[in-house]
């Protein structure tokens, strides 16, 4: 079997910190966020000057099961991708056992890893993905597609009583975007490219795909097109469901291919089934998405309503009105002031200006508890965008808010993919933060916010731990919305079971309140215990049906979404 120094071969294709979010070394401090120490003392009880209440996860310490992989079926894999290509050292393999849920997260620093894959295998091209899914097929092995392990829904993990081999599947190598139509608007790009890898070339020809996730850094094409993926613009460029238009799937003897073509009658879709699959139907090699050429002129804008209520009226009024903003989102009053705690110390002029701006809030009687931020993004050439901003404008005013420039919105752009490194942060200080989030219609979003307010308060209460909740509402549709709530809590002595009592009172608030069990981070297995629920249980039948004929052998990661 290859070394663990082996698996540094496959050095092209990066990986996240085995243990947390993103690159080893950057991580988040709050030393230069004067108010972020005493909010969290005041939302959860941490006293965060009282230092770091567990270390850091030490490798050496884990218990890693053995690899299960035969010699012969390992042979038979370096044959097809080479040697240092198909790898089973540990860290390989428990850097593709999970995502980077809260649950995964704290397992492994629990050193809970009952089952990892027994193969980790880095194919070149699509025709060494199809040589491997068939060897694998063959040998009745199971196979996860890897992406960039991003996904917060249990969709890579195997199943701890799986006897079979299990080859994780990383796309990592098919990284290029192979070709753009520019006649279209439409780009051919392999399906392991990540986020930034994939920007920066089609950028290079002046495209861009418009699709930033706030896992953009660590996530891939693959993953997004498998996972139903909604980055932070899709108000003007789409979910990943509007964005892919042609797809390649490599299943066991062959490729389904979906040829792009701007929209086709052929239903019910192969396209949408794909979409959402979790590596369930197949591997992605490759999809064809709309491109869109650079904006002339972008900016992000940030404004302040007097609470939700007013906020949301707006964001409505917005989305119903014929501007489409790239970025509508507003947070709730509770998210409004973590943001404010978040932010860096002010000095001279910025310290007086936000002093001023609270003073003036004050002396309109706005009640600085219930404030909401919110930031409004316009993108295009550069007559079009002012135009946007100003109909936004005179909404915005029509509900009684104001505009305070482009500051805030320049600095929440440079700084959205820092935040998930708090989780971390907090699980050192033996704290959970952790996000849900659904989709409802404008008629019932009000009650969703209000039933996961009560539903999470009842399970703080429950489990006897102080609890914060906060929200923001982005995404939006002609007809509704995504509400994206965050909770938190200091972990008494049953960390897992505490955070599934919370997890699982707000993912039931969702579906009794009229929202959807997720609205961009799939079902794998946190969420498919409310499956029919979400949508009957003819719908999980057919769903089922879908999976058992398309792959009778349960070899394509089985037992996620059903
Ligand atoms: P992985 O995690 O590697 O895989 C996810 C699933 O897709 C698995 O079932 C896997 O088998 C399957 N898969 C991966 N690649 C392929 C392929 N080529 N073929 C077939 N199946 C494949 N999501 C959003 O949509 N929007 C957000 O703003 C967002 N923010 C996040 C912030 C944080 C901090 C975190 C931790 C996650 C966030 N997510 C978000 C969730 C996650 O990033 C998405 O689910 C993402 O789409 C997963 O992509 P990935 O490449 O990391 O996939």
């Amino acid at each position: 079997p290859a070394s663990r120094t082996d698996a540094m071969r496959t050095g092209d294709v990066k990986h996240m910190k085995w243990w947390g979010w993103g690159v080893e070394g950057v991580g988040f401090h709050h030393e230069d966020k004067p108010g972020f120490a005493p909010f969290v003392h005041r939302a959860v009880g941490l006293d965060l000057w009282a230092g770091e209440r567990t270390g850091r996860p030490d490798f050496s310490q884990l218990k890693v099961p053995a690899s299960r992989a035969p010699e012969e079926f390992l042979s038979v894999l370096i044959g097809i991708v080479g040697p240092g290509n198909a790898v089973v050292d540990d860290l390989s393999r428990v850097v593709h056992t999970y995502g980077k849920s809260l649950r995964d997260l704290v397992r492994l620093r629990a050193g809970e890893i009952a089952r990892t894959p027994d193969v980790v295998v880095y194919p070149a091209d699509e025709a060494q993905v199809q040589s491997v899914v068939d060897a694998a097929v063959e040998a009745d092995a199971v196979i996860i597609p890897f992406g960039g392990g991003s996904n917060i829904a249990g969709s890579l993990e195997p199943h701890p009583d799986e006897s079979r081999v299990v080859v994780a599947l990383d796309l990592g190598r098919l990284s290029r975007v192979l070709e753009i139509d520019t006649d279209s608007g439409l780009a051919r790009i392999q399906a392991g490219a990540l986020g930034p890898d994939l920007e920066a070339q089609l950028n290079n020809r002046g495209w861009t795909m418009g699709h930033f996730p706030d896992s953009f850094t660590h996530s891939s094409l693959g993953g997004w097109v498998a996972t139903r993926s909604s980055g932070m613009q899709s108000d003007k460029y789409g979910d990943i469901a509007d964005i892919v238009k042609g797809l390649r799937v490599v299943r066991a003897g062959g490729v389904l291919v979906i040829r792009a073509v701007p929209s086709a009658s052929t239903g019910p879709s192969v396209r949408e089934m794909v979409v959402g699959s979790e590596g369930r139907l197949g591997v992605i090699t490759e999809a064809t998405v709309q491109v869109h050429r650079l904006p002339e002129s972008r900016g992000i804008y940030a404004y302040f309503f007097k609470d939700f209520d007013h906020g949301l009226a707006a964001m409505q009024e917005i989305a119903a009105s014929d501007v489409s903003p790239s970025v509508t989102r507003i947070s709730d009053a509770h998210e409004t002031g973590f943001s404010l705690a978040t932010s860096k110390a002010s000095k001279g002029i910025a310290k007086k200006a936000q002093a001023g701006l609270m003073a003036y809030l004050k002396r309109r009687g706005w009640n600085l508890d219930e404030i909401c931020l919110s930031f409004i993004g316009f993108e295009g050439d550069t007559a079009h965008a002012k135009r946007q901003k100003s109909v936004v404008d005179r909404i915005v005013r029509k509900h009684h808010g104001i505009g305070v420039g482009k500051g805030p919105g320049a600095l929440y752009d440079q700084k959205k993919f820092d935040t998930p490194y708090i989780r971390d942060f907090l699980l050192d200080h033996g704290a959970a933060g952790d996000v849900s989030e659904t989709a409802g219609p404008w008629s019932k979003l009000r009650g969703i916010h209000a039933a996961v307010y009560d539903a999470a308060d009842s399970a703080y209460e429950e489990i006897g731990r102080k609890g914060w909740t906060m929200c923001h509402m982005s995404h939006s549709y002609h007809s509704g919305a995504c509400l994206y709530f965050t909770f938190a809590f200091v972990f008494g002595d049953d960390p897992l079971g505490e955070y599934d009592t919370v997890k699982r009172a707000i993912q039931q608030a969702f579906v009794d309140a009229g929202g959807t069990i997720s609205h961009h981070h799939g079902v794998g297995l946190e969420h498919a215990p409310w499956l029919e629920e979400d949508i009957s249980a003819q719908g999980v039948a057919v769903m089922s049906g879908l999976f058992e004929a398309a792959d009778p052998g349960g070899n394509f990661n089985p037992r996620k979404i059903v």
